[in-house]
């Protein structure tokens, strides 16, 4: 555990993450994006209050029924990275499963 003041960032990914594998929170990749000004909306990341001050994106998915997520825009990017960085962690656990698997013919010249 890091002792740094002020890392504000990797608690919200360390958060993310967890709501993620819960099923709390979707994963980013096919959604629809919008800003707007805040509407004191908790946010889905981090359940702080987007005030009207802030820009609150609105992540919508179409696939779950069209359900729209009020997200901070520093927490938008935090969601985004965790989200991929999860997504390419799934892709090496393929290309480990895939090299069980026997080759079917022999290619040559
Ligand atoms: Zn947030």
């Amino acid at each position: 555990m890091g002792n740094t003041m002020g890392n504000i960032a990797d608690e919200i990914r360390q958060l993310i993450q967890t709501r993620i594998l819960s099923g709390q929170l979707p994963r980013a990749g096919k959604h629809e994006m919008f800003g707007r000004k805040g509407d004191g909306l908790p946010c889905a990341c981090c359940d702080g209050v987007i005030t009207p001050q802030q820009i609150e994106y609105v992540a919508e998915f179409a696939e779950l029924g069209a359900v729209t997520l009020p997200i901070h825009a520093d927490c938008y990017r935090a969601w985004l990275e965790v989200s991929y960085s999860m997504d390419s962690a799934s892709r090496e656990w393929l290309t480990v499963l895939g090299e069980s698997e026997p080759v079917s013919g022999q290619q040559h010249g």
